[in-house]
C-alpha cells in the first residue's frame, strides 16, 4: 500500500525552547550561583503573583512538591489520603513515601476527574478500613479542574484538608462559589496547590516543582523540608545555647535541624529556565487552547466513535493534554492497533494513565477494589498530540490518520 511519507514526527507532547530560554540560563551559568539562589526567588515569586497565591515554595520536582505538601500536613503511618484512581502515580506514591496509604477513589468515566460521589465512597471505605483521611488529592487530569466546590466542601465536612495536584493544570481557571473565577493555585478552596515543571508540561524546567499556598506557615515549612529541616533564621531556632552569644546575638555560623528534612531544592539554572517559560505561559496556553479547539471540530463528525473527553463545568482549562475517548469494542480494534497504526505514520500517542488501584504495588493493598469509573475512562481513553509547536495542519494531519486507520476497521467489519 503507497501512503505519502510522513513529515516530521509528532510526539505526543514535547518541550518549545526558544533563545530567551538559552540567554536565561546562559546567564545563570555566568554568574554566582548554581543551585538556590537569586533566579529561584524570582520564580516563585513570579509564579504566586501567576497564580495569585500569597507564597510559592519551589522544589526539585513535582514528586517532591505533592511529598512535602504531604508531609506538611503530618500525613505518617496509620493516616490515610485520597486520591483519584486516574492519575500518574507519584500522587499515590507522596502520600506512601510519608508511611501513610492511598485510598482510591472513582472518576468522572468521561473525563477521569474525581466526583463528589467518588470522594463520599473513599471515605467510606477509608472507615471500613479503619483510616483516618487526612487529605485529599483532587487531580486536574489533562488541565480541568473537577468540581472544587462540593469537592471541598465534603473534605471539611470530614475534616480532611486538600492538596490539588495540579501538575497538568498551569494556567488553568476555576469557579469559585462566590461565582468569580481564580486561576488554580490560588488555592481559594484548598491548602496547597502542587505544580511540575518536566518538560511534557505545559512549562518546562528541565525537572522542578513547586508548592503555592496563601498560609505562611505551610510555606514557611515546606523550605524547611525541602532544604534538610535545618533553618538559619533565629527567629526558629529552638536551642538558645548553642544558637547565641553571650549577648543574645545568633552565631553566624550557627544553623539547627529542627526536623528531618530532604534535600529537594531546586536550582537557579532550572528556575531560570522556568521563570522564562512562565513569562510566556499565556501564549502556550492560548495556542493550546487553539489547537484543541480545532481537534474539538474536526473530530465532531466522528461523533460516538471518538469523543473529546466530557468538558468540566465552572473550569476554563488549560489543556495540557488532548485525551479523547475511543470506542474501540465497536470499532473491533484495540487500543494497541491503532496506537501501532498511528505510530506507523510518525504521529504519537500515550494512555493517561492506567488506574492506580490495578497497579500491583497498590492492588495487593487493597485487592477488593472496583472502580468502574476509573476502569471506563482506561478502556478507552488516548491522548494526541498536543504541544506548542504543533500548526493546525498537523492536527489535521492527526485526525485524518485517526479517521483513516478507524474506518478501516469499520469497513472491514461491515464486510
Ligand atoms: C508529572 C506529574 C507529576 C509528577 O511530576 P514530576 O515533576 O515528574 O515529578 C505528578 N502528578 C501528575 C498528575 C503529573 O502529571
Amino acid at each position: 500500500m503507497s501512503r505519502p511519507q510522513a513529515a516530521g514526527f509528532l510526539p505526543y507532547a514535547r518541550q518549545q525552547i526558544d533563545d530567551r530560554d538559552i540567554d536565561a540560563v546562559t546567564s545563570v551559568l555566568r554568574g554566582e550561583w548554581l543551585t538556590t539562589g537569586p533566579a529561584v526567588l524570582r520564580f516563585e515569586q513570579a509564579l504566586a503573583l501567576r497564580c495569585g497565591a500569597r507564597q510559592a515554595v519551589s522544589c526539585s520536582s513535582g514528586t517532591a512538591a505533592l511529598h512535602l505538601a504531604c508531609l506538611v500536613l503530618d500525613l505518617g503511618p496509620g493516616d490515610a489520603a485520597i486520591v483519584p484512581a486516574i492519575t500518574f502515580l507519584a500522587t499515590a506514591n507522596a502520600v506512601r513515601m510519608t508511611g501513610a496509604e492511598p485510598v482510591f477513589a472513582d472518576v468522572d468515566a468521561d473525563n477521569g476527574l474525581l466526583t463528589a460521589a467518588g470522594l463520599e465512597a473513599g471515605f467510606a471505605r477509608a472507615r471500613t478500613r479503619g483510616l483516618v483521611i487526612k487529605a485529599v488529592l483532587p487531580v486536574h487530569l489533562a488541565g480541568q479542574c473537577p468540581d472544587l466546590t462540593s469537592l471541598s466542601q465534603l473534605a471539611r465536612a470530614e475534616g480532611a484538608r486538600i492538596i490539588e495536584d495540579a501538575c497538568h493544570a498551569i494556567g488553568t481557571y476555576h469557579a469559585c462559589p462566590n461565582g468569580s473565577a481564580a486561576p488554580v493555585g490560588a488555592c481559594r478552596l484548598s491548602e496547597m496547590a502542587v505544580f511540575s515543571f518536566h518538560p511534557v508540561k505545559t512549562i518546562a524546567g528541565g525537572e522542578g516543582g513547586a508548592v503555592t499556598t496563601n498560609d505562611p506557615d505551610i510555606a514557611r515549612r515546606l523550605a524547611l523540608l525541602r532544604n534538610h529541616g535545618m533553618t538559619h533564621d533565629a527567629a526558629e531556632f529552638r536551642d538558645g545555647d548553642l544558637g547565641f552569644d553571650r549577648r543574645g546575638t545568633a552565631n553566624p555560623w550557627y544553623y539547627e535541624m529542627v526536623e528531618l528534612g530532604w534535600n529537594y531544592r531546586l536550582s537557579d539554572i532550572h528556575a531560570a529556565l522556568a521563570l522564562s517559560q512562565l513569562g510566556r505561559l499565556d501564549q502556550f496556553v492560548e495556542r493550546r487552547r487553539g489547537l484543541a479547539q480545532r481537534y474539538d471540530e474536526l473530530l465532531a463528525p466522528l461523533g460516538r466513535l471518538v469523543q473529546p473527553i466530557r468538558r468540566s463545568r465552572g473550569c476554563l482549562p488549560a489543556w495540557h493534554l488532548y485525551s479523547v475517548l475511543i470506542d474501540f469494542a465497536a470499532l473491533d480494534t484495540d487500543r494497541a492497533a491503532v496506537m501501532a497504526g498511528l505510530r506507523a505514520v510518525g504521529i504519537g500517542t500515550q494512555v493517561h494513565y492506567i488506574p492506580l488501584h490495578r497497579q500491583p504495588y497498590y492492588r495487593q493493598r487493597d485487592p477488593g477494589l472496583v472502580l468502574e469509573g476509573a476502569d471506563a475512562y482506561y478502556r478507552r481513553t488516548l491522548s494526541l498530540p498536543l504541544y506548542f509547536g504543533m500548526s493546525f495542519a498537523d492536527v489535521g494531519r492527526v485526525v485524518d490518520e485517526l479517521q483513516g486507520i478507524l474506518s478501516r476497521r469499520v469497513t472491514k467489519v461491515a464486510s
